[in-house]
């Protein structure tokens, strides 16, 4: 039961996450703890808290997985589907 609400939930954040692919800028709520990145690598917007930082030419980037970081850092883009 518990595994099928976690089931239901993964797939309401991932429709979420495909629906929102307009960057989200929140301004003047700098204690918003649901600030968004975007994964350069599959270009997705997601909450930071979930991210995998990676610092490249100085700058943090913010990657949805372990995948697209892996896949960012051997040059390698993934075509959008
Ligand atoms: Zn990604």
């Amino acid at each position: 039961m518990t595994r099928f609400l976690v089931f239901i939930l993964l797939i309401y954040i991932v429709y979420r996450l495909f629906r929102k692919k307009e960057p989200r800028r929140r301004t003047g709520n700098s204690s918003s703890p649901r600030e968004l990145v975007q994964d350069p690598q599959c270009q997705i917007y997601f909450p930071k808290d979930k991210a995998l930082s990676l610092k490249s030419n100085g700058e943090t980037l913010y990657f949805c997985s372990e995948e697209c970081r892996k896949a960012f850092k051997s040059g390698k883009k993934k075509k959008p589907d």
